[in-house]
């Protein structure tokens, strides 16, 4: 069930929590759930967040999910693990990401103009931005700055589809490469970042297929899959996994958390000759449109019900908080 804060098309930022239900591990170790939720609701996709605003000329609309690692980030985003070859995931059982790609090619068949529709996939991981739908393995790729792309990583590959098949299958590929990939292993996948971006743009300027050098025309729709918020530090981990913690932690203090308000300042009316402090964070770089107050963010807080889970859990609400 989800709970929503506030709504409405002027609101830049709605956050909304989601509390899963106990699972099988936790409810076998005999633990407790020890979350009552009052007067919740069913998010009703297409939220009013992921609707792009058909009046702007260019715009951009983020979701986020947050929370601690087995929270339900990605689950609410990507839905539960396609059942086999072919077989379709019943509809109210669908993730964000699947109920917005339904949403969108519907539209896009309705409108009189061609639109060409493309779509990246990406993972931040120890500060290193990799390919998830790179041909051939993965390397590290740059992410640079100029005036009329502003931040974007360089030789990102960008791929066009026409339905909602083809879009299917990037994100089954991404999440495929998310969970083989080495360091997966060790369950780092829950310290990675991931970002998946819809671009829609009106065929108005000839453009080379995948070719993400020009400025967006049209709009950018992104889902962002963040780390577990939980203190990777506290275990005392050393060497790669500090380093782990500390870009975790550094993307998500610029994200909102004491000295960074890049929320916060989201909803200063002001804002807009605020000087927002991106922080040295390759997913702040890549979300300032969105964290910049120009676009549209959603903000899914994921909490375990579980009374194991609380700590984690209150510092997850109080985030969410800070955000609203
Ligand atoms: P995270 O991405 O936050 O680490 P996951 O999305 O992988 O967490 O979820 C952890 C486990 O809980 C998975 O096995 C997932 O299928 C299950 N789960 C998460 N949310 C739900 C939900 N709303 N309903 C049923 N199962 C869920
Ligand atoms: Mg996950």
């Amino acid at each position: 069930s989800l709970e929503q804060g506030p709504e409405g098309p002027e609101t830049p930022i709605q956050v909304v929590l989601r509390v899963r239900p106990m699972s099988a591990a936790e409810l076998r170790r005999g633990e407790q759930s020890a979350l009552h939720c009052s007067g919740t609701r069913t998010l009703q996709p297409p939220a009013a967040c992921v609707q792009p605003r058909p009046a702007a000329r260019s715009f951009s609309c983020t979701v986020f999910t947050f929370g601690q690692t087995g929270s339900g980030k990605t689950y609410t985003l990507t839905g539960p693990p396609p059942q086999g070859e072919g077989v379709p995931v019943p509809p109210n059982l669908a993730g964000i990401m699947q109920r917005t790609f339904t949403w969108l090619l519907d539209r896009v068949q309705h409108l009189g103009a061609p639109v060409t529709l493309r779509a990246s996939y990406l993972e931040i991981y120890n500060e290193q931005v990799r390919d998830l739908l790179s041909v051939g393995s993965p390397r590290p790729l740059p992410v640079r700055w100029n005036k009329t792309r502003g931040f974007y990583v360089e030789q990102l590959r960008v791929v066009e589809f026409g339905s909602l098949g083809a879009l299917m299958e990037l994100l089954q590929m991404g999440l495929s490469r998310r969970r083989s990939s080495a360091h997966t292993l060790n369950q780092a996948s829950s310290r990675s970042h991931a970002l998946l971006t819809l671009y829609i743009s009106r065929q108005t300027v000839s453009m080379p297929p995948g070719d993400p050098g020009e400025p967006p025309v049209g709009g950018k729709l992104c889902f962002v899959d963040l780390a577990g918020s939980e203190k990777v530090a506290a275990t005392g981990s050393r060497g790669e996994l500090m380093l782990e913690a500390n870009s975790i932690n550094r993307s998500l203090l610029a994200l909102g958390e004491t000295g960074g308000h890049c929320i916060s300042l989201l909803l200063d009316p002001q804002r807009k000759q605020s000087h927002i402090p991106f922080r040295d964070s390759k997913l702040t770089k890549l979300l300032a449109d969105s964290l910049g107050g120009r676009g549209v963010t959603l903000m899914v807080a994921c909490v375990s019900p579980s009374a194991q889970c609380l700590p984690e859990t209150l510092s997850t609400l109080r985030y969410a908080s800070r955000a609203q």
